[in-house]
């Protein structure tokens, strides 16, 4: 079988879960070059989800209905503020909730950045619904290691309108931007990229929660892309993203540790068994990272 160059555009740095070497003894595993990182998301990892509960999720957000009572359970989950809540668990006897990091830990993504310059860059992770996102995003903008810009509504829970400042505001550095939806309106989405013409958005996983229903917008916006990662994503998902965005909008990462410890040759295999040729799967797992994340170097 044809062996394909494999940059991870979408990992967290969680040494709880995965540390540094541990990272680099998987890339070797799953044959990914380089690997793009960034903060983690709760002070205390998250546990482990189930592929059952993951492929109910999807499900769920699939449909045009169950999508709604989808909605209700994340809000359940978040009733408190900076918390995560996934109550469910204690039917199962795991009550825990986790606090959500509201500034994300940059400095340590970045120094393992620096440590392993070979093999990983690194993620600027902003919340704009704290003060200090300017003086952030300027602190690493301009790094050596730093690919782009990490936004993640879902987690911090704040409307797009808070993107489309950290878009306007970063628009002059030319820096991609990585964004996590959340249960928002998609008229939002809608609005979000209206605004955002002239950046490259990524939205991570195929465009959770939303998957097709925003698949024509990204269509229609030539600088909109995807990202292949993590549990929210499908063999199915995957095919039928390709198949409605086309292989040069499409790209491949892992969302690890957080997911299945094989992750990485799990969805590689699924983009490598598409019905596309070798030159698409290529743009997939690796040349439109290149592309879009212009600091990202390697052999050949
Ligand atoms: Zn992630």
């Amino acid at each position: 079988m044809t062996n394909f160059i494999s940059i991870d555009c979408h990992a967290h740095y969680e040494p709880k879960i995965l540390n540094a070497n541990g990272i680099l003894k998987r890339m070797k595993e799953h044959g990914i070059e380089k690997t793009c990182l960034m903060s983690a998301v709760t002070k205390e990892p998250i546990y482990k989800k189930s592929d059952f509960l993951m492929g109910i999720q999807r499900t769920f957000l699939q449909n045009s209905i169950l999508w709604y009572i989808a909605k209700k359970l994340d809000k359940g989950f978040h009733k408190n503020k900076g918390q995560w809540d996934p109550w469910y668990r204690k039917f199962l006897f795991k009550g825990e909730s986790y606090e959500i990091v509201q500034k994300p830990d940059n400095k340590s993504v970045f120094e393992v950045a620096e440590k392993h310059p070979d093999f990983f860059y690194s993620w600027i992770f902003l919340n704009p619904s704290i003060n200090e996102w300017k003086k952030e995003f300027l602190t690493w903008q301009s790094h050596s290691k730093s690919i782009g810009i990490k936004l993640h509504p879902f987690w911090h829970r704040y409307s797009l309108e808070k993107a489309v400042e950290v878009a306007k505001f970063s628009e002059k550095y030319n820096l991609p931007i990585m964004i996590h939806l959340g249960f928002d309106k998609i008229d939002n989405v809608r609005e979000f990229l209206n605004c955002c013409r002239k950046n490259i958005i990524i939205f991570s996983h195929a465009g959770f929660p939303f998957y097709k229903w925003i698949w024509p917008l990204i269509k229609k916006h030539k600088n909109c892309y995807v990202d292949f990662s993590s549990h929210h994503v499908s063999k199915k998902i995957i095919e039928d993203c390709v198949d409605a965005l086309g292989p040069d909008r499409c790209l491949y990462g892992t969302d690890d540790p957080y997911g299945d410890d094989n992750a990485g040759i799990i969805i590689k295999n699924w983009i490598k068994n598409l019905n596309i040729n070798d030159k698409e799967k290529r743009l997939i797992l690796s040349q439109n990272s290149k592309k879009i994340l212009k600091k990202i170097t390697y052999i050949k």
